[in-house]
């Protein structure tokens, strides 16, 4: 008999339940990946993703070749494609992890009832694409957690399953074809420095990492110029690595940054859980109102400004110029841009949550707009109305500036005491700069986020 494994965020092979119970319940597996239709239709298959996608597919195929398998790639509406593909070997069941989006539910939804027409059966395994899935740990009073230090006190609380072992051989039947499965780099549009997709480099990162970065996670984490926490966040996004391996294996390795890390995974965590219970976060604002936004009709030079990384702010400009040649930005920096587009900018945090969808390879919906939410004020942050100063931040973060300098080679030559200001340079030093002036005042800023906000109080 036959059983199919549809990956979707999941794309390993160490550590995959669904994996494991399709081969428990079968002689034979189709390992099954569906480009799904509907995704690209959304627009959420942005370059830099589907480049990372690709990699991880040319992976997972590689991997399970080793184990006498390969993987079936099929394209359009993944909810056909699966019936059709079970068709055609008949498989009995179809083993996936559980996605906590709206639309991963609406598809789940949408897949069971078209396996059950035809007497098939749909079984979705949890805790795959987070450590601890949503629902598991909620408050008294509500179906999720609003803040994070409880949550985080009862998700380090509760007991992780083990860890499943890759397969050491995987069958797949006669006549399950798909497509070619593409290699990774045939892609436009791609930033230039895009980390290469797929578990086996995930694992590489885990193994470099744990040797090098991990004890010093807690002192080094909000360094900008040391750069020196994990990059894992695009494989636990794609699946490449698991977060309920990542958090075991923390937990042997013990010590303060190890627990500083976990920590970390838990944010992620507490995101999915969020929008789980709220799927309309994931466009409209999760606990305070804000109508007030300057617009891209009101503020389009400022946006411009601020996605091309000309703001005449060092700090700002170089994570900006950053994220379009990675794919990627520094958590510090990440903070840094959002406040200072939605709240010295006054910007809709939409705006901004839209050209980090479009960059980054790790871009995520729980962990994109929720976290621009906290930042914008309208989410789970107990202190909506933080403001981050992009100047004393720089120099607290980056004190002598070398993360400026590395992406903003106009300011290269400038001494620390100035790479953060540069607009302090005696007039005829600046004129020589072709870097620009500062697009609004901090002040200037700051009175209109308070009078913003005043106004909706
Ligand atoms: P590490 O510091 O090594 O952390 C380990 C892992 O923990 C990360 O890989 C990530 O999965 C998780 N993590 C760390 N910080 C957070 C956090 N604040 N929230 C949720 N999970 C976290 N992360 C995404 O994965 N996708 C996004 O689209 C995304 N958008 C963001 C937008 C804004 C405005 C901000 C402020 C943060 C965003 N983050 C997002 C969270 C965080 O910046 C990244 O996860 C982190 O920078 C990734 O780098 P790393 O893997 O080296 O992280």
């Amino acid at each position: 008999n036959v059983s199919v494994v549809l990956f979707t965020a999941d794309l390993r092979l160490t550590d995959h339940p669904p994996l494991r119970a399709a081969l428990d319940a079968a002689d034979a597996v189709v390992p099954l990946f569906v480009r799904d239709r509907a995704i690209e239709a959304a627009g959420f298959a942005a370059p830099n993703r589907r480049a990372f996608l690709d990699g991880c597919l040319a992976d997972l195929d590689a991997g399970l070749r080793e184990r006498g398998g390969h993987l079936v790639v099929r394209s359009g509406d993944l909810v056909q494609e699966v019936c059709r593909v079970v068709t055609e070997t008949d498989a009995e069941e179809v083993h996936m992890a559980a996605g906590h989006s709206r639309f991963a539910a609406r598809r789940e939804e949408r897949l069971r009832s078209a396996l059950e027409a035809v007497g098939r059966r749909l079984c979705v395994h949890d805790a795959v694409t987070v450590a601890v899935p949503p629902g598991m740990v909620t408050p008294a009073s509500s179906d999720h957690f609003a803040v994070f230090t409880p949550y985080y006190r009862h998700w380090a609380r509760t007991p992780l399953r083990p860890v499943v072992r890759a397969p050491g051989r995987v069958v797949v039947p006669e006549g399950a074809g798909g497509e070619r499965v593409p290699a990774h780099g045939d892609h436009v549009g791609v930033s230039p420095a895009l980390p290469p997709g797929g578990e086996s480099q995930a694992r590489k990162q885990v193994t470099a990492y744990w040797r090098r970065g991990l004890d010093g996670y807690e002192t080094t984490h909000d360094d900008l110029a040391a750069d020196a926490t994990s990059r894992l966040s695009a494989h636990l996004h794609f699946g490449t690595v698991s977060p309920v391996e990542l958090v075991h294996r923390a937990r042997r390795h013990g010590g303060a940054g190890a627990e500083a890390f976990v920590r970390q995974l838990a944010w992620r965590d507490f995101h999915h859980q969020v929008l789980a219970a709220r799927p309309e976060t994931a466009h409209a604002d999760y606990r305070t109102q804000h109508d007030h936004w300057r617009t891209e009709r009101t503020a389009g030079a400022d946006i411009d400004a601020w996605r091309e990384g000309r703001t005449g702010y060092p700090v700002i400009d170089a994570a900006m110029r950053q994220l379009r040649h990675e794919g990627w930005m520094h958590n510090r920096a990440r903070l840094l841009v959002a406040s200072f587009l939605t709240k010295t900018l006054y910007v809709d945090w939409r705006i901004g949550a839209a050209h980090f969808l479009y960059w980054l390879v790790d871009g995520d919906v729980a962990n994109n707009q929720l976290n621009w939410q906290w930042m914008a004020g309208t989410g789970t942050d107990t202190r909506p109305n933080r403001v981050l100063n992009p100047v004393t931040q720089s120099k607290k973060y980056d004190p002598d500036g070398t993360y400026v300098r590395r992406w903003v080679p106009e300011l290269a030559g400038l001494a620390p005491r100035l790479v953060h200001e540069p607009w302090k340079l005696p007039a005829a030093d600046r004129a020589d700069l072709d870097y620009p002036d500062p697009i609004v005042s901090l002040s200037t800023g700051l009175d209109r986020f308070r009078r913003a906000r005043g106004k909706e109080a």
